[in-house]
């Protein structure tokens, strides 16, 4: 996600909130730090089908969490949206959700994509997935050599290795998930093999990593699959010749599975509208919705039934994701960080 500002709709209505956040009829105030266009009609359906009208603040996801902190008790804050099991795990931990029961995202949520039900409900549920990917230079790296997550720590493999932040939540749930299959003391090897193996010190996001597999700068590298799938779909003549250098390898195919994150969200704390939250919540379940969330990213819808035309994301092919609840992923960052420092992974 490129930071963004608080758009000005969300400012002016956060002053308006600031003088009443006491409940108000027939309104949903929704934090999110998603923005897409496809977005919109999602929103617009919602309150179309329910005359709920939605305010919303839109934000980067430290922003957002930063912002809910100081809010505190009094916060209009309805429904939180975020990106990464790392990110919702730290939300839930520092109270930011309250727990909900729902026979229809019960029924319609996998319960290895939802976040902490302590029998009261869960605190917080995934609406879309999103898987962790290599990508190669076609030129100058095979990709029998980069077929794992662990391959790319193998010594062969010196001097090619690109990625963004270990201490970023997308590389902390992908090594919350390694923790989870082989163990701590198997992780920190890989890790240091990682920083062993690096083509340039980590930087930049997602992006920039493809960007510089594309260049040559790096062999191989780590993205979620949405910002490979934009740069697919993308008809900028510069895009196509990038993607036209870029292999694409769905990883851990013979073994455990490509690792899995999610878009998701839940009812906040102290939220004034907390029915409307609910429904909301409920309607990001409905088929139609699903369809929307998850193509405003090019994401997967997490509701079977829900169905997304996406012919770039479908050419991705079929694959083997990993089996794990969520939430363990969430967990586990705590040990993975530990891990970076000890191994002097930025
Ligand atoms: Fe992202």
């Amino acid at each position: 996600m490129k930071p963004t500002i608080f758009k000005m709709l969300g400012m002016a209505f956060a002053m308006a909130a600031a003088t009443s956040a006491h409940a108000q009829e027939n309104v949903l105030n929704l934090y999110s730090s998603r923005h897409y266009q496809t977005d919109e009609q999602l929103y617009s359906n919602f309150t179309k089908k329910t005359g709920i009208k939605i305010n919303r603040i839109e934000a980067e996801d430290n922003p957002l969490l930063e912002r809910l902190r100081n809010e505190g008790k009094n916060s209009p804050a309805d429904v939180i949206l975020m990106v990464d099991a790392a990110r919702l795990w730290r939300a839930q931990i520092e109270g930011m959700f309250q727990p909900v029961r729902s026979k229809v995202l019960d029924s319609r949520i996998p319960d290895n994509l939802r976040g902490k039900d302590d029998g009261k409900g869960a605190e917080w549920y995934g609406f879309s997935t999103r898987g962790r990917a290599i990508v190669y230079n076609k030129e100058t790296v095979k990709p029998e050599d980069v077929p794992t997550y662990e391959s790319l720590a193998d010594p062969k493999n010196k001097g090619k290795v690109c990625t963004r932040s270990g201490s970023h939540p997308y590389m902390l749930s992908l090594i919350g998930s390694l923790i989870e299959h082989n163990g701590e003391a198997a992780t920190e090897k890989w890790a240091q093999g990682m920083v062993t193996n690096f083509a340039r010190p980590p930087r930049g996001g997602d992006t920039d990593q493809i960007k510089g597999v594309a260049s040559g700068e790096c062999g191989v590298a780590l993205t979620n699959t949405y910002y490979y799938v934009r740069l697919l779909r993308s008809n900028k003549p510069e895009d196509k010749a990038l993607i036209s250098k870029v292999g694409f390898i769905w990883p851990n195919q013979k073994t455990t599975g490509a690792h899995m994150n999610i878009s998701g969200g839940g009812v906040a704390k102290n939220a004034p509208n907390r029915e409307a939250a609910v429904k909301f919540l409920e309607y990001l379940a409905s088929d139609e919705a699903q369809g929307y969330f998850a193509n405003g990213n090019n994401e997967w819808p997490v509701v079977k039934s829900a169905t997304a035309t996406n012919p770039e994301l479908e050419s991705l092919g079929k694959f083997k994701a990993e089996n794990m609840s969520i939430a363990t992923i969430g967990k586990n960052q705590i040990a993975a960080q530990r891990i970076l420092d000890r191994v002097g992974y930025k």
